[in-house]
């Protein structure tokens, strides 16, 4: 073999725009691309992942170190996943070594063998006799998952538990446990020493308890969505389509039939959902759906269980994975479906690092494997509207509700000159009041935690801001007393009781935050339970779960909190909802404000009357004729959608323009405008040969440097770049052109910049 057939392209994380050269040495006899291999680096021995063999070296063969070793025997990627890496570099213009160590999982990324390992299981002793105190309600419920249940109410409420354990042994999952509490382990510890319960290690995924069949008929317009796409799985064909179905008209059950069809084939699905909709419960639909067990990808699990379960799908020994946005890049033997649920969501989209979007990127797997995507909403994004409209997409439709469930009546409560206390007017209190009584639930929504936005002096107008953003800082009410939080750095501040430029005593809190609104509710209505469900409620693990079996269950009967309530959960006794302050929305200068908005009242105005209660919706406002908000109550989502793709038409904006934005930020004001600048320049020289026409010139603009919505945040000044085309070959190549211009600049060790292809926020 010549020396040239032994170089090998690694990728390595860091900033270097390719892949690495290296040489295999005389010890070693061949490895495979999509191998992991150890190689020196700067002093240093760094993991990277073999992208290729390679003639030629763009470099002297004498500069080339050896790889050190090779970790996989077996590639840990195929070539069509590896090209699907490549082409996820080349778009977003991200290193490929950074893409390649964002798609494994951190086990793999450190070096830890690619094979499977056994994973912890608990299982009851057979003859232990278990005594619970009539009050140890988690150790109740521990002991019922134990057993084999997979529902989550237990017989025992508010008695003691005599437990003798027969002879069918369960085996249950730590993931199973944790779902219960996260104090679960310490529990099962002592039981361990009591000889209650035994520990043992099984094969990933073997122990998963399937609960009963669960599967409604399809009816008729379900039925005709699942059949329209049955010839694409069938056949496995590439195909996009957008199910657009109102909230609670059967999606999820119609994604379920589908995955159904695709297993039958002896194909796997993949399936994302937002961050927040991957619940314990969800996963026990899916499984007593299919009767398989689904593996999950999700933030709230151990290493070693994502290790695990990318390597049971990978090895195609479970078919369903149902995961949130990193799932994207898990491997597959042989994926046949694609499904991403709540398409609009913003969780799909990464907002620091490797800046993608599963979204985008499901799509471009399911064309390179030659297999459908379904993505699905209630309020689908432009962008997805937009391609349904040009033919690229197929539009499916699921009009009504699944059931006998009715949409809500919407109303927006002109609120000029009513009476408001605590942010709620008189006709919304009078209408909790009506909804409370009847013995339904009530949802209000604000989208602001914290206690006040603002804490001001009475005497001076002193605000109290952030020393190193420009924002105000929040006042919370805190469990031991009141302090100052930033939203955008968390710097925390006790409260102050003096104002630091006039001395004045008269601090005062200015503005509503769900803390004041939970508050006041529970004043108003103090034989009634109130649940807050914001960030800082539900902060501790397994909290989100507690809250909304608590809202879902009707236990508590005024719920109130921010967008994570908007999002994909039923709770089928809310009747009333109200929405406080959603007026900043109607007049951002983010240009994708309004469709936020609208996507935002349709969401959470779909909690209410999910089952055969009717339900209301009041919306306050003080500009109760913007022509937006109008059409939203009028003729719902999908025409505002419309009016607002024609604006977006006649501006030139996304999905009728595509975007790339640079963002730079440095302790130094100027050193950030000059690197901007410079890039500028570079953009404008690199247009140069490509304007032949005028039509060139005027498609490509450039907006910019201008300072960042908001300019110093953690003590940096923030400044952005904005590249606006039709054309997006035009904009990527423009940028390829300056990209290695970028990456030698000495500016680089001073500033700290991104690139954000197809943004979604300006932030
Ligand atoms: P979506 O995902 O569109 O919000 P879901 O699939 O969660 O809707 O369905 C909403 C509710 O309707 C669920 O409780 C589901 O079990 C029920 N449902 C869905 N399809 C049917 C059907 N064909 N018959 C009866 N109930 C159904
Ligand atoms: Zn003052
Ligand atoms: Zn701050």
């Amino acid at each position: 073999m010549s020396a040239s057939h032994r170089i090998v392209q690694v990728a390595l994380p860091g900033p270097f725009l390719s892949p690495l050269n290296y040489i295999l040495p005389a010890g070693i006899e061949n490895v495979c691309a999509g191998s992991r291999v150890k190689v020196p680096f700067r002093n240093q021995t760094k993991i990277g992942l073999v992208m290729r063999r390679c003639e030629n070296s763009e470099y002297a063969l004498e500069k080339l170190k050896d790889i050190q070793a090779v970790m996989d025997e077996v590639p840990i990627f195929d070539a069509g996943h590896l090209a699907f890496l490549e082409w996820a570099s080349q778009y977003y213009h991200e290193p490929i070594g950074e893409v390649v160590m964002a798609a494994l999982p951190k086990r793999l990324r450190e070096g830890e063998t690619a094979t499977k390992q056994g994973q912890e299981v608990w299982a009851l002793v057979e003859g232990a006799r278990i005594e619970i105190s009539a009050r140890a309600e988690i150790q109740k419920k521990l002991l019922w998952t134990l057993s084999g249940a997979t529902d989550s109410s237990h017989p025992w409420q508010g008695e003691a538990v005599s437990y003798s354990v027969s002879s069918d042994e369960v085996l249950v999952r730590n993931e199973q446990l944790r779902a219960v509490s996260s104090a679960w382990r310490k529990t099962l510890s002592k039981w361990q020493e009591l000889g209650w319960v035994n520990q043992s290690q099984t094969h990933c995924w073997q122990a998963t308890q399937l609960p009963p069949r669960l599967k409604h008929p399809l009816n008729f317009e379900q039925n005709s969505v699942v059949e329209e796409v049955s010839d694409w799985i069938v056949n496995q064909r590439f195909g996009s389509f957008l199910l657009q179905g109102v909230t609670g008209s059967g999606k999820t059950e119609v994604y379920l039939a589908m995955i159904e069809r695709a297993i039958s084939q002896g194909k796997q699905a993949l399936v994302l959902v937002p961050e927040i909709g991957l619940t314990p419960q969800m996963v026990e639909r899916f499984q007593a759906y299919l009767q398989v067990p689904v593996a999950t990808l999700h933030s709230g699990m151990s290493d070693s269980e994502r290790h695990c379960a990318w390597q049971v799908i990978k090895d195609h020994e479970v078919s369903v994975l149902l995961g949130t946005r990193s799932a994207i890049f898990a491997p597959f033997k042989s994926l046949g479906l694609c499904i991403l649920d709540e398409e609009h969501d913003l969780s799909y989209k990464q907002q620091d690092g490797f800046r993608y979007s599963a979204r985008d990127l499901l799509i471009r797997r399911a064309a390179m494997q030659n297999v459908p995507v379904v993505l699905g909403s209630a309020t689908p994004s432009l962008e997805s509207l937009h391609n349904v409209n040009q033919g690229r997409f197929t539009g499916l439709y699921l009009h009504k509700r699944a059931g006998e469930a009715q949409l809500p009546k919407v109303k927006v409560l002109d609120i000029r000159g009513e009476s408001i206390q605590e942010g709620v007017s008189a006709p919304l209190k009078s209408a909790m009041e009506e909804h409370l009584n009847a013995g339904n639930q009530v949802l209000l929504f604000l989208n602001r935690r914290g206690f006040a936005p603002v804490l001001m002096c009475h005497e001076c107008g002193w605000q109290m801001s952030c020393p190193s953003c420009d924002a105000n800082m929040t006042y919370h009410q805190g469990v031991y007393g009141g302090y100052l939080q930033c939203h955008h750095c968390d710097y925390q501040a006790p409260e102050p009781t003096h104002c630091p430029k006039c001395n004045s005593s008269e601090l005062v809190k200015i503005g509503q935050g769900t803390e004041r609104l939970e508050e006041a509710m529970k004043l108003w209505f103090p034989d009634k339970s109130v649940l807050r469900i914001d960030r800082d409620s539900t902060r501790l693990k397994g909290s989100m779960e507690k809250m909304t079996n608590l809202a879902k269950s009707g236990q508590a009967d005024i719920l109130l909190g921010t967008q994570m309530l908007a999002k994909g959960h039923d709770f089928p006794h809310v009747t009333l909802v109200g929405l406080l302050e959603i007026d900043q929305g109607l007049f951002s200068c983010d240009f994708r404000a309004t469709e936020r908005l609208a996507q935002l009242i349709t969401q959470v105005s779909g909690r209410a009357g999910r089952s055969e209660k009717n339900g209301e919706v009041l919306i306050q406002s003080r500009h109760p004729q913007n022509p937006i908000l109008t059409q939203l109550i009028t003729e719902g989502y999908a025409q505002v959608a419309k009016t607002l793709l024609q604006e977006r038409q006649l501006a030139q904006l996304p999905p009728f323009a595509y975007q790339i934005l640079i963002r730079a930020e440095a302790n130094d004001e100027s050193l950030v405008r000059e690197f901007l600048w410079a890039i500028k320049a570079g953009l404008e020289l690199a247009l140069q040969p490509k304007i032949q026409s005028e039509k060139t010139a005027s498609s490509f603009h450039v907006w910019g440097p201008i300072a960042a919505p908001m300019l110093r945040r953690q003590g940096r000044f923030r400044y952005q770049l904005m590249l606006n085309s039709p054309s997006r070959k035009l904009l990527h190549q423009l940028l390829s052109a300056i990209e290695p211009a970028i990456y030698k600049s000495p500016l680089t060790r001073k500033v700290r910049w991104s690139i954000d292809v197809d943004p979604q926020e300006m932030l």
